[in-house]
């Protein structure tokens, strides 16, 4: 009997209808394939399920890992995959070794098949219990779960366990946006929540040298680096603030200095999307965690842009987001203790419900578009990718 060990992946093929699942699809292959590359493994696509075959088996826990972190995809079972012919089935199962509790839980994807599921779980059920002396059935809480699932393609499909994998939609499935990635804790999280929603993310950092440090610029490199896990590479715009701070300093009151910054980097921010072809600005901003994330604050920087701005971390707490950041990997990076911009000049009492109206009136004491040009034409660009494992 011909038998092969082969990585069945699930995706979340509920969500999506018509012509847009074809082009999901499509693009969930190709960013597998593009995640997988340098490694050999064949990739075929049957309703429902795709399969990774043909790799090498000491690379296997390294392609798992990876497809893991694949944004669409749902779980991976490590199967075993023989012919689809119910008798084969039977036979096949018939060599299980099953000690203890157990149910088979049976997917008929192909409806013509002779047999519905029900009917293909409990002839299995007999088969194991025929088989194994010491098995017995039980559907509620069974030490084991024998999965069986007969493709279009005319395989069967055998297995025991699901590997949780990220979830969400393919990158570049929503288009593309950029990240305002600060050294911080949530700002990686931010990112990574937007990608898994199947955008393609570019970063900006806003730097303030030499009051911020060479390091706290590479901390945000590393973090950058971090990501691409996720999302394959990021184009990373350096921007210096060190000019915009000092004439900020020197021209507006203090209580409004973080609200001008922000309104200014958002202005820099969508200047750069609109240059590099990005739909939206993604920021780490939670309300109320900071004086410059109150509602009304967020207004006021929110009104100088027209993009959307999304802010996936608006209802979180920061605990929740640290448990993210530890699981995404970015937390440690995070927490290294190295400066921001954001720290420079930092005003004792900052605003906490700025008006749109005063932030414009201190604006006049600026020469913003100047600032804003001058500030982008002297942007550092890298291009962030993955490291080997
Ligand atoms: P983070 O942990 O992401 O730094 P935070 O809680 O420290 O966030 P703020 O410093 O108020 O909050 O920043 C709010 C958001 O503004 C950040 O999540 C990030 O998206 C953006 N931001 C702040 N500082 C910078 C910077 N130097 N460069 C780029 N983006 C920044
Ligand atoms: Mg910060």
């Amino acid at each position: 009997m011909e038998e092969k060990i082969v990585l069945l992946l699930k995706f979340g093929e509920l969500f999506l209808k018509g012509k847009n699942k074809h082009e999901f699809e499509k693009l969930l292959m190709m960013n597998i394939r593009r995640k997988l590359s340098g490694y050999a493994f064949s990739l075929e696509f049957t309703s429902g399920r795709m399969i990774v075959e043909n790799y090498d088996e000491s690379e296997e826990k390294i392609l798992i890992e990876k497809l893991k972190t694949t944004f669409g995809l749902i779980a991976i079972s490590r199967a075993v995959e023989i012919d689809g012919d119910f008798e084969n089935i039977k036979k096949y199962v018939s060599s299980l070794e099953v000690s203890g509790s157990f149910r088979v839980s049976a997917k008929r994807a192909d409806k013509r098949y002779p047999h519905t599921s029900i009917e293909i779980e409990k002839a299995l059920g007999e088969v194991v219990l025929n088989s194994n002396a010491g098995a017995k059935v039980d559907l509620h809480t069974p030490k084991t779960i024998l999965f069986v699932e007969v493709r279009f393609n005319g395989k069967c499909y055998v297995y025991y366990d699901n590997i949780k994998c990220a979830g969400g939609l393919p990158l570049g499935s929503g288009g593309r946006a950029l990240l305002l990635l600060s050294g911080g804790i949530d700002s990686p999280v931010a990112g990574y929540m937007m990608a898994k929603r199947g955008l393609k993310i570019e970063a900006v950092h806003f730097h303030s040298y030499p009051y911020t440090s060479e390091q706290a610029k590479e901390k945000v490199v590393e973090l950058a680096r971090i990501l691409t896990n996720y999302v394959d590479e990021i184009k990373l715009h350096i921007i210096s603030f060190t000019k915009i701070q000092e004439q900020i300093h020197m021209n507006c009151d203090a209580d409004y200095m973080i609200t001008i910054m922000r309104r200014i980097m958002m202005r820099i921010a969508e200047r750069l999307c609109l240059k590099n072809d990005l739909g939206a600005i993604i920021t780490g901003e939670s309300l109320g965690q900071v004086a410059s994330q109150t509602m009304q604050s967020i207004n006021v920087t929110n009104s100088v842009v027209s993009l959307p701005v999304f802010r996936p971390l608006i209802a979180f707490d920061k605990e929740d987001i640290m448990e993210i950041a530890k699981n995404i990997g970015t937390y440690d990076t995070s927490i290294l203790p190295y400066e921001d911009c954001c720290t420079v000049f930092l005003p004792k009492y900052p605003v906490i419900k700025p008006t749109i109206k005063r932030a414009e009136h201190l604006e006049k004491f600026l020469n913003i578009d100047l600032l804003v040009n001058e500030a982008i034409n002297n942007e550092e660009v890298l291009l962030i990718k993955q490291n080997e494992i």
